[in-house]
């Protein structure tokens, strides 16, 4: 029987330590706060008790007295209960009266602490809390006094006399009043101060000002909470150290519709430059049933996606041979991505068309002498490049080893990729299965990202114009639109 106070840190889910994910992955049961990290319960047991004691919407806080008592109730049962809380548990987090009150009560407990939003919040900002020779020293400040009691908890002239930097939790309302006491304490207006909104989070927007403009900007600005503000010369630094905000997709919020197991890579490089991303997959493929076809007879092999290598290679193994039943043959790869699985299975492909499209490959294909083509592919693929060979005069066998599915979204996914700033769709059938799973139609709010001619077609068929097309017409092609349409 112990009870855990644990520090889910500021925002950003990498910033949760290791021990407070083995802890939630654990618990029996987790008392949760607000102001935790979005998906930091994802790791906790499907048939764990999840009890939230924050404040509900703009509502009413539960009281701590009700989760002492829920505190203690739990763990009297002798499960493993974690008190999961924002930042750092003892750093105006109650950890040390809920410490308290297991103590009194007999009940062992551990204390993991967590990042703290006053040096995780302001680092994300670029500002050192303290830096040689500009601040020695930092403090760590509550701007929420009791609004009941008339006189000040704070010792303002000592604030202002504290030589190093402030940092300001729960202050957002008390600006004015920041700023005013500490000017009044004889420190410069001039000052610079930075307030960090939603820190280490995708929204997270700093406002710099000074001492005396602080209160304005932020009325200006439309500050809320949370938020820190850090009072000190340190806070010029971000003008030269800001990193996270300066990303070129800062603040844009990305839906990304291809398959789950391809939306991986991609969504790690759109976090990466800064945007928020939506895994949205509107599709899946299903592997079918093929025979393996007599290949010597072929003089080209044509793989379209990584998923047809995938397959192929399946399909070679389930008929008892190897990557040797493709000696000798020519090979072509549509898309760096095909090729590059290729390569993976030690194969280099001889044609990867400079446009990664079929008709790419009719052109890159023209002057070269063919007679049999075998096109691995997906079932619904399209006939752009057979019907160009045969017009020829080739033979082509299509060999279908997969077909394209709708992936089911629910109403949350949805409702995210609907209030995204882009959808990305990175084939026909993602823009097929998103506008299906939507109920017919495209969202209207998001811009629309195409990767390549195929797919801005089918947009048009959902009677929607693509807000821009990649070139390349590759993922990497589409990220880079992005970044540049900004
Ligand atoms: N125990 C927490 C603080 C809880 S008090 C910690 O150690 O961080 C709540 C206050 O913390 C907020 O009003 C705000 O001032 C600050 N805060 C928490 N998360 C924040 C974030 N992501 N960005 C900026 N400030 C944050």
């Amino acid at each position: 029987m112990t009870a855990y106070l644990v520090g889910a840190g500021p925002g950003d889910r990498g910033l949760l330590t290791l021990r407070a994910a083995e802890l939630i992955a654990q618990a029996d049961v987790i008392l949760y706060d607000r102001l935790i990290p979005a998906d930091a319960l994802s790791g906790a047991r499907d048939d764990a008790e999840l009890v939230f004691v924050g404040k509900q919407g703009g509502g009413e806080q539960v009281p701590q007295e009700a989760t002492n008592e829920l505190l203690l109730r739990h763990a009297a049962t002798g499960r493993t209960v974690v008190r999961l809380k924002g930042g750092d548990p003892f750093v105006f987090g109650r950890g040390g009266e809920e410490a308290l009150v297991l103590r009194e009560a007999g009940i062992p407990f551990e204390v993991v602490p967590g990042i703290t939003a006053g040096i995780a919040a302001t680092a994300y900002a670029g500002i050192p809390v303290t830096q040689r020779n500009v601040a020695s020293a930092v403090a760590f400040v509550t701007g929420h006094e009791n609004p009941d009691k008339p006189e000040t908890q704070l010792d303002w002239p000592a604030l202002a006399a504290f030589p190093g930097t402030l940092v300001f939790y729960m202050g957002v309302r008390a600006l004015p009043r920041i700023s005013a006491q500490l000017t009044a304490g004889g420190l410069s207006p001039q000052t610079p101060v930075a307030i960090v909104e939603r820190g280490t989070m995708p929204g997270q927007r700093t406002t710099l000002a000074t001492l005396e403009t602080v209160a304005e900007r932020a009325a200006e600005r439309g500050v809320k909470a949370p938020a820190v503000t850090l009072v000190g010369d340190v806070a010029g630094l971000a003008e030269q150290l800001e990193w996270l905000e300066a990303r070129p997709l800062h603040g844009v919020r990305i839906a990304v519709t291809r398959a789950r197991a391809q939306a991986s890579p991609m969504a790690a490089r759109l976090r990466a430059l800064g945007a928020e991303v939506v895994e949205a997959p509107a599709i899946r493929t299903r592997a079918l049933d093929a025979e393996l076809p007599f290949l010597a007879g072929h003089d080209l092999i044509v793989v379209s996606s990584p998923n047809g290598v995938h397959e192929l290679f399946a399909l070679l193994e389930r008929s008892g041979r190897d990557a040797r039943a493709l000696g000798g043959h020519r090979i072509a790869a549509i898309g760096p991505g095909t090729a590059r699985a290729l390569r993976e299975h030690g194969i280099v492909a001889d044609v990867v068309p400079a446009r990664a499209v079929a008709e790419g490959l009719v052109e890159a294909l023209e002057d070269v002498p063919l007679s049999r083509v075998l096109v691995v592919r997906a079932l619904e693929g399209r006939d752009v490049l057979p019907d160009a060979l045969r017009a020829r005069g080739c033979e082509v066998t299509i060999l279908a080893l997969y077909e394209t599915i709708a992936e089911p979204l629910d109403p949350d996914t949805l409702a995210a990729a609907a209030g995204a700033d882009w959808i990305t769709f990175t084939s026909a059938s993602t823009v097929r299965f998103l506008a299906e799973a939507a109920g017919g139609a495209l969202p209207a709010g998001p811009r629309l990202a195409s990767i390549g001619p195929a797919t801005s077609a089918a947009l048009r068929e959902h009677g929607r114009e693509p807000d821009l097309e990649a070139e390349p017409h590759t993922p990497d092609g589409l990220i880079d639109a992005l970044v540049n349409a900004g």
